[in-house]
């Protein structure tokens, strides 16, 4: 028998009280309760919601423990070659802002409020900066996504497109900006919004300096209507509202031209005192010494350089490493190659001089570690086309001559 206005069996709402009343076979449930009950459900299987932020109580970020400064950088050691010091800025930076987030959860004493500190770093592209802050998300466990500046700098009017870097992330979030606002952004091509110099296009150099002002409130913390599908925003369109006060940036940029600025700096301060510095500078290794007057002089306005108060470099790439990220990292292209090619019961061997080989030509081509997998690529495709039709187990073995000739023959153009 039905009720005429039928009523919650959770709480006992009429019909005509609730937005929805939804019918069961011998009950009826009603819009709040169905969505209280969500919650508990998440918090109960440990996903979604709650669950995958962080505890204020117990210090854990995503439903883990947070993990100490030594531990992260023990996790981005399996992924990321080399870049020492840059992990260490890193994991501490991390573990920092997400203890500064617990601490203003459950501390009662608001007398010392830690400010956030994002991050900038510097480095060729191809070093491993995007693959840093990836990694970094990967072992918090928090919502990740990858923004581009130069696509803010493209986009006319500049204030409601910034925030659409904020989309991004309530996408991952699943649209839950309570855990978009525990997340983190890698900002990627800095460099590209920064103010040209005099002898550039005056549309250029305006744009450039707008999205500079734009970002500042985000970075900074503010409330923001984000558009949840993105781009510009339109007046039909709902908009939910995303604090930005704790959602880390992690910005980087490759900075051409830098290390020229930085040489002058240092060498007007070295002036009289003609060792200082001078290991760096001879090593090459001016990144390392970057400060934030360079970025100034590089065309970042002051305003955005203090909202990045954590500055670190990424050095380039030498051979050594190239050939260590070719074989060491926990998903090292080189076994991501053993892999694929054992699912068709064909083991793969590459012999040393031949990685020495590949190693050589990103290195001399200036392709970086980007350009490992083409060049592997080329190396490998006549064995991945052929590889399949052989019967049983088979072994293959790249040598440095086949290497080589594999290399020369494909339209390597294409590959570098
Ligand atoms: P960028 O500095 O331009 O953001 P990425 O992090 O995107 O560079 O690196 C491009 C690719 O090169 C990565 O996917 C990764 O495979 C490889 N790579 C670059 N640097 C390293 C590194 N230090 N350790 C391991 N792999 C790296």
């Amino acid at each position: 028998m039905k009720a005429k206005d039928p009523i919650c069996s959770f709480c006992g709402r009429r019909k005509s009280e609730t937005l929805m009343l939804i019918s069961g076979l011998d009950g009826h449930i009603c819009d709040q309760c169905a969505e209280q009950a969500q919650k508990i459900v998440e918090k109960e299987m440990g996903f979604g919601g709650e669950a995958q932020t962080i505890d204020s109580t117990s210090g854990e970020v995503g439903g883990k423990k947070l993990p100490k400064p030594t531990e992260i950088k023990a996790f981005l050691d399996q992924y990321v070659i080399g870049q020492d010091q840059a992990k260490k800025t890193l994991s501490v930076a991390v573990y920092n802002h997400y203890k500064r987030l617990n601490s203003k959860k459950s501390s009662k004493d608001a007398s010392v409020e830690i400010e956030k500190s994002n991050i900038l770093m510097i480095g060729e592209t191809g070093t491993g900066k995007t693959l840093l802050a990836k990694t970094l998300a990967r072992i918090l466990d928090v919502p990740f996504c990858i923004a581009d500046a130069t696509v803010l700098t493209e986009a006319g009017y500049v204030g409601d497109d910034v925030e659409s870097i904020l989309s991004r992330l309530l996408q991952v979030a699943n649209y839950k900006p309570e855990m978009a606002e525990r997340g983190i952004i890698y900002l990627d091509e800095m460099d590209k919004i920064s103010r040209k110099g005099d002898n550039a296009s005056i549309t250029r150099d305006v744009s450039g300096e707008g999205v500079q002002q734009g970002l500042l409130k985000i970075l900074e913390g503010t409330v923001a209507n984000v558009a949840p599908e993105g781009g510009r925003k339109h007046p039909d369109q709902k908009y939910i509202k995303v604090d930005t006060t704790n959602i880390l940036f992690i910005c980087g940029g490759a900075f051409d031209g830098i290390e020229k600025i930085i040489s002058r700096r240092v060498q007007k301060q070295s002036l009289g005192f003609k060792s200082l510095h001078t290991k760096e500078v001879q090593d090459k290794k001016l990144l390392s010494l970057v400060a934030p007057t360079d970025l100034r002089s590089f065309g970042l306005i002051p305003e955005l350089i203090g909202r990045l108060p954590i500055l670190t470099a990424l050095e380039p790439l030498d051979k050594p490493a190239l050939k260590s990220i070719l074989s060491d990292p926990k998903n090292a292209l080189l076994k991501q190659y053993q892999h694929l090619f054992s699912l068709d019961k064909i083991e793969l061997s590459i012999d040393d001089d031949a990685i020495d080989f590949i190693v050589d030509i990103a290195f001399e081509n200036k392709l970086g570690a980007r350009g490992l997998r083409g060049i592997c690529e080329a190396i490998l495709q006549d064995f991945m086309y052929e590889g399949p039709n052989a019967k049983g187990k088979t072994t293959i073995t790249i040598t440095r001559e086949i290497a080589e000739e594999k290399w020369n023959r494909a339209d390597s153009q294409k590959y570098a």
